[in-house]
């Protein structure tokens, strides 16, 4: 009776619970504000929670509006961000669903956050949620690691359960981090030397302790991106910015130099964003060097070890050289994990043959050989940027491609590539990047009516305020 009364208003509740989340978060109700940011007004943020209101029911009732009879044994690998939203989908738009998932993690993260703990805004316990909550009823969870597909024979092999069997394959399994690919650092040995990494949870955690001593004592700060395709692209330009503006914040800006390395030929290469990004690093004094990567680090002696390739003619020509430093945030190299290049199912040659990302059609997502499997996310070879944003597009068109082919039709919904990546420009401000595969803006309500080639603090709201919810209850629940 209960659920009756409730079931109408379901949408309702879930803006009413984001919003209170959210107030007792930052104690907008009586003024004050205990995360490491800007005030907030009210009626910027009622502005927000409205926009994500109207969204969250129109996209719950397009979530709702849509079934299938089809039958098949779906089996989903990672039950990460991709995964679990898929799991969610499938389990409601098929009337007989038969799911099963297969992770070891018994935790579900909300990464984005990483970059938040690394700078004091989120505490580490903000970002995760227990997997069981999110594994839909009566989807089946093996908690177990895959380690190959025979996508022949539709056979997985797993470390503890031995085979299983699919009819259907979602492949989602995220990347995998090559940390042993910079030369005197490892997983264990993060943080090292104050040699940090915000892609890992641990890693955010020590950055942001590492940051702070930083900011206060001053020195040389170095910052590094990597030269393989690697999530979220805004990650280290962010973590970069928020320690310039930590250290004017404790008043010691002069106390401190900051230098970023690129391995691509530009800071950034959606061109709406473009402009404004470089200016504020100009703005900040924050000089950038393009086509470097990191190699190397020497822990003890606190120095990188660099690479600068450039193009002369026809020649190319590789100059090493090292940085001294006092505080340094590389990424390492990305790939998807070992067990898609040992299944067969990755790039073998060409480009991303060392990346071995899965290869998929970029509007379907079904797998370019194998017509009974899709994959999405992280491990996919879609070339737009890996977030959580351009999963929660991706998903809704890759589960109706999935239910298509189980009907025995062509799969028709075509993903355009959409991505976001807000990138935090300092304490208050973010400068939004939405975009497609032809790297043209692409805004999403409420932000088209808007000036989105600047950073703002309504975007602030939005990355700090709304996604997180949004995750949680709305893209990993199958609503949004
Ligand atoms: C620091 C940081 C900042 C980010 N910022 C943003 C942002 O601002 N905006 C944004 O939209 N996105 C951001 N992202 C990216 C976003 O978090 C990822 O794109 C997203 O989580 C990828 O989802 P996925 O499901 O593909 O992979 P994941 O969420 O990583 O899930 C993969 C799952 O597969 C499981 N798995 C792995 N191997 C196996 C195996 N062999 N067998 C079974 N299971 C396996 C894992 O346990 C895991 O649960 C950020 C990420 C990081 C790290």
């Amino acid at each position: 009776m209960f659920y009756i009364i409730l079931y109408p208003i379901r949408p309702f509740l879930f803006i009413k619970y984001s919003f209170f989340t959210a107030c007792k978060n930052i104690k907008l109700l009586n003024g004050k504000n205990k995360m490491n940011s800007t005030p907030i007004h009210r009626r910027d943020f009622l502005r927000l929670m409205i926009a994500t209101g109207l969204l969250s029911v129109v996209s719950k009732q397009e979530a709702n509006a849509f079934s299938s009879k089809a039958k098949g044994k779906i089996v989903i690998v990672g039950g990460g961000a991709a995964g679990i939203s898929m799991a969610a989908r499938l389990n409601k738009w098929l009337k007989e669903p038969c799911i099963t998932i297969i992770d070891p993690n018994e935790r579900q993260y909300y990464q984005p956050g990483f970059t938040l703990i690394a700078s004091g805004v989120y505490e580490p316990d903000d970002v995760w949620k227990k997997q069981e909550d999110y594994i839909p009823k009566g989807v089946t969870w093996i908690k177990d690691s895959v380690t190959t597909i025979d996508p022949v024979i539709n056979e997985i092999s797993t470390s503890k359960n031995g085979k299983i069997s699919y009819d259907f394959l979602v492949l989602t399994p995220g990347l995998q981090i090559n940390w042993n690919k910079v030369e005197g650092i490892t997983y264990d040995t993060l943080g090292q030397g104050n040699a940090h990494c915000i892609y890992d949870f641990n890693g955010a955690q020590k950055t942001w302790k590492a940051m702070q001593e930083f900011t206060q004592s001053g020195g040389k700060g170095l910052f590094t991106d990597t030269y393989t395709k690697h999530k979220c692209g805004g990650a280290p330009k962010k973590i970069c910015l928020l320690t310039e503006h930590q250290s004017r914040k404790q008043k010691t800006r002069e106390k401190i130099t900051l230098g970023f390395f690129t391995a691509s030929n530009e800071l950034y290469d959606v061109p709406y964003f473009t402009p404004r990004l470089l200016e504020i690093y100009d703005e900040r004094n924050i000089p950038i060097q393009t086509n470097v990567k990191i190699k190397g680090i020497d822990t003890q002696s606190k120095r990188a070890y660099f690479e600068k390739s450039e193009t002369r003619g026809e020649e190319k020509i590789i100059t090493p050289f090292t940085e001294d430093y006092d505080f340094l945030h590389f990424t390492p190299p990305m790939s998807a994990p070992d067990f898609v290049r040992e299944s067969g199912l990755g790039w073998t040659e060409g480009k991303f043959a060392d990346e071995n990302w899965v290869m998929v059609d970029k509007e379907t997502m079904v797998h370019k050989q194998y017509s009974n499997i899709v994959s999405l996310g992280d491990c996919s070879d879609l070339p737009t940027s890996k977030t959580s944003a351009a999963i929660r597009m991706q998903v809704p068109l890759a589960a109706k491609n999935l239910i298509s082919l189980m009907e025995g039709k062509e799969p028709a919904e075509k993903y355009n590539g959409y991505a976001a990546c807000p990138i935090v420009t300092d304490y208050g401000h973010v400068l939004l990047c939405e975009f497609n595969y032809a790297k043209e803006r692409e805004n999403s309500f409420p932000f088209s009516m808007m000036d989105m080639s600047k950073e703002s603090r309504l975007a602030w709201i939005l990355k700090v305020y709304i996604l997180k919810p949004l995750f949680f209850y709305g893209m990993l629940r199958g609503r949004a």
